[in-house]
């Protein structure tokens, strides 16, 4: 006799990979941007080396880049719509997508640590308007301190007499820095304490004290300004310590007194924004993945399509492969985060790491695969390269994610 298994009807299913009616129409409307408006302009904007404000003031007027836009990407409950948004348009370009996205780590850092009232007069201001679109900057990296965020030597001092605090150091490699009208920054309110001394500041646009170094001139992501920051006797309101001053002081005195806290202003910001990071990586490695493959259909030799050759298809299939996986660990990551779900296995890291060397190893496969057209600036596939290997190294390098990862999983406090 057969055996028969009863199955419940999967209408009733609770896990879904499939994408709502409302995350589809957003991924179709970024995606029409990317194709449209962000593409086209990619090879200039990378050969220029410039903010593409005309870029991002076409973002505001359609509601991609502000206030509503981000707050409706965020508010999916699902967690998803923020990566979909971030991929396609990295897939138009990183540059230019940086350009455009680079804000939101400092409206992530002034979400994650600031107050009702704190986010609502700032955040607002790190977009500008269509009119005049403004972008913001997170500056935590300095010279010597990149990986370990614990060796900031930016020092804060509140100036009782006048409600002021007065910012003095150095930031390096900031995102937006110096031309932003924005800048939270990550000091040391008491240097013994390491990163559990140290606290977010908004400093609004204009403050004296505030200087952009030398603006780096880099590999890749070249349409996106990244710069030195000075602060000197930079003095801003006491209202502009992100959470406030009985927060900051609450928590001081805990770590004081040997209690673990979780308050680490510059990892807070970091863990929620890493599978972002990640999308964008996917966006990357996706472009080149699709380039190649139409590429190894089109180009003829020994009088076949490359593609008919299984070391060129296998590379595709493999392409294809580690992207699907490498989204599927930030979809995971994603959802964990806005539902609250701990990152138990430090899953934000991970998604970040693999999306990151998918993207840096599809991108040189894709180079591959176009033989020396892949090597010239006439093909897009060389740029994307170029712009995939910054997500090995910003947002916590490759060896600073498997860190985290190994020191979750083990609890062993792995150097
Ligand atoms: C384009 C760009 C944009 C950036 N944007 C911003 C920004 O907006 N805001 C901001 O604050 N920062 C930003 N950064 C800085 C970035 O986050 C740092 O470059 C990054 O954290 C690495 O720091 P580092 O460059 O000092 O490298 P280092 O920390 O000096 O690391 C050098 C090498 O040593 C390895 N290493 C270090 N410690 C360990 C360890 N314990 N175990 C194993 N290996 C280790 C690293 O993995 C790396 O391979 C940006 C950087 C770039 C290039």
């Amino acid at each position: 006799m057969e055996a028969t298994l009863d199955l419940p009807e999967t209408g009733d299913a609770p896990f879904s990979l499939d994408l709502s009616d409302d995350q589809r129409e957003l991924r179709d409307w970024a995606h029409g941007f990317a194709e449209r408006t962000i593409r086209p302009a990619a090879a200039e904007w990378d050969e220029r080396e410039e903010t593409p404000w005309p870029i991002i003031q076409e973002a505001a007027k359609i509601g991609l880049y502000g206030f509503e836009g981000l707050a409706q990407f965020y508010s999916d409950p699902t967690g998803l719509t923020l990566p979909i948004v971030n991929e396609e348009l990295f897939w138009g370009d990183a540059g230019i997508g940086m350009a455009i996205f680079g804000t939101t780590l400092a409206v992530a850092g002034i979400v994650g640590n600031g107050s009702g009232e704190q986010i609502g007069e700032w955040v607002p201001q790190c977009f500008g308007t269509v009119e005049d679109p403004k972008v913001a900057s997170f500056c935590v990296s300095e010279p010597d301190a990149g990986s370990d965020v614990s060796a900031l030597r930016t020092r804060a001092k509140y100036d009782a007499a006048k409600d002021e605090w007065i910012l003095n150091g150095q930031k390096a490699w900031a995102t937006n820095g110096g031309i932003a009208n924005v800048h939270v920054v990550v000091a040391s309110v008491e240097p013994e304490l390491g990163a559990r001394g140290q606290a977010s500041f908004v400093i609004p646009p204009n403050t004296p004290g505030l200087e952009m170094g030398t603006k780096v001139k880099k590999h890749g992501l070249r349409a996106s300004h990244t710069a030195d920051v000075f602060l000197a006797d930079c003095r801003i309101p006491g209202s502009c310590l992100l959470g406030g001053r009985a927060k900051l002081d609450e928590r001081l005195a805990r770590t004081r007194e040997g209690v673990r806290s979780r308050g680490q202003a510059a990892m807070a910001t970091f863990e929620a924004s890493r599978p972002t990071v990640g999308a964008q990586a996917i966006g990357i490695a996706r472009a080149a993945y699709e380039y190649a493959l139409q590429y190894a259909r089109d180009r003829e030799q020994f009088g076949r399509a490359i593609i008919e050759n299984q070391a060129i298809a296998f590379t595709l299939a493999d392409m294809k492969m580690e992207i699907d996986a490498a989204r599927l660990l930030v979809w995971r990551a994603s959802w964990m985060g806005r539902t609250g779900k701990p990152f138990a296995a430090a899953e934000g890291s991970m998604s970040k790491l693999k999306a990151g060397e998918v993207a840096v190893w599809a991108t040189e496969r894709a180079i591959q695969i176009l033989g020396g057209n892949g090597y010239t600036r006439e093909f897009p596939v060389e740029r994307w390269h170029r712009d995939a290997k910054i997500y090995t190294i910003f947002e916590g390098t490759s060896e600073i994610q498997r860190l985290v990862i190994a020191r979750a999983i083990s609890g062993v406090h792995i150097r």
